[in-house]
């Protein structure tokens, strides 16, 4: 016979497996598995992540979309929301989803070590993960003088010479936030209305385009993202591209970033963080920077021979933050240059 007290005690643990069971979490930092909502493309994380389930056992489930669609989803699902970790590309778009409340503040002590401050939010509510550099590209043909600054493109010089992609990606954004925190909203309407006025043809829709544009030969100049250029060149095309650190005697080359923070409505909130930390380790920041051409933000990490052909240079580091307090003022700023 079994006494009660020995049934009572045999029901609670029934009990307590079936939960056990229905959540697949023996242990709050090793879970079975954790969400990430993406913006970034899958291909450029997947890998990466198969390496991490490999390592650890811990499957990662991806839910990929547009960067807005996937801010608006977790601020809606709030507590019943199943993501994780949010990561995504812009430092605009992280300093929105903090403004929204939607991530929650990480104290790591590695994140804070291998991460340089001003890639990382003060608050710690999001990493940069990747170095995105926006600076001048230009047609060497021909050329007698290369620009070497933002605020040269503006110049006479460059009339009718310069193709730009449209103000409306956010890249273009964070670039004219950076020139209003380091020349001011004055000298900052200048630039872009000298851009606007040099402009050789109607704006391009992607960083791509302007490239192929600049290597038609329908202008001499653009701004792109570096990693635009090293996808070109890795295909062995725009070899007659070259490549212009901007700013190099002042502020320094424009920095943007893709990155991370953890959702603050996650119940796995520890091994969320562990994945961050992860990300940043010596493999995951090669294989994460190199997928697509990009460059790291842990020191000393390994780059591609791409990058390493365009050399060493001055970084602007200015604080991503930024970037995303002033993209409203950039926003209307471009409009105000009439910079489509
Ligand atoms: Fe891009």
């Amino acid at each position: 016979m079994i006494s009660r007290v020995k049934l009572r005690i045999m029901q609670k643990l029934l009990l307590i497996s079936f939960l056990l069971a229905i959540t697949g979490c023996s242990d709050k930092s090793n879970p079975e598995s954790l969400v990430v909502y993406t913006s970034r493309q899958p291909q450029l994380i997947e890998p990466l992540f198969e390496q991490y389930t490999k390592e650890t056992g811990i499957k990662i489930v991806l839910l990929s979309g547009d960067a807005q669609q996937l801010l608006e989803r977790i601020n809606s699902e709030g507590e019943t929301t199943a993501a994780d970790l949010f990561i995504t590309v812009d430092a605009g778009v992280l300093w929105q989803a903090a403004e929204k409340g939607i991530l929650a503040q990480v104290d790591s002590e590695l994140l804070d070590r291998r991460i340089p401050n001003y890639l990382r939010d003060p608050d710690n509510q999001w990493f940069g993960l990747s170095k995105r550099l926006r600076t001048i590209v230009v047609n060497d043909i021909g050329l007698i003088e290369s620009p070497e600054t933002y605020e040269d493109l503006s110049s006479e010089k460059w009339k009718n010479r310069l193709c730009l992609r449209t103000s409306q990606k956010v890249y273009n954004q964070s670039l004219i936030a950076s020139l209003i925190s380091n020349i001011g909203e004055d000298q900052a309407i200048k630039v872009v209305r000298g851009w606007v006025n040099n402009l050789s043809t109607k704006v391009f829709s992607s960083d791509t385009l302007a490239l192929k544009a600049v290597q038609a030969g329908q202008c001499d100049a653009t701004i792109v993202n570096s990693y635009y250029l090293g996808r070109l060149l890795v295909d062995d095309e725009g070899t007659n591209l070259n490549l212009v650190w901007a700013n190099q005697g002042s502020t320094g080359v424009h920095v943007n970033i893709s990155g991370g923070g953890l959702v603050r409505y996650s119940k796995k909130s520890e091994a969320a963080i562990n994945l961050l930390e992860w990300l940043t380790s010596e493999w995951a920041q090669e294989k994460y920077a190199y997928l697509n051409l990009e460059y790291p933000v842990v020191q000393g990490t390994k780059i591609h021979p791409i990058l390493e052909s365009w050399g060493s240079f001055k970084e602007d580091d200015l604080n991503a933050k930024l970037l995303g307090a002033l993209q409203r003022d950039a926003v209307l700023l471009a409009r105000k240059t009439n910079y489509d």
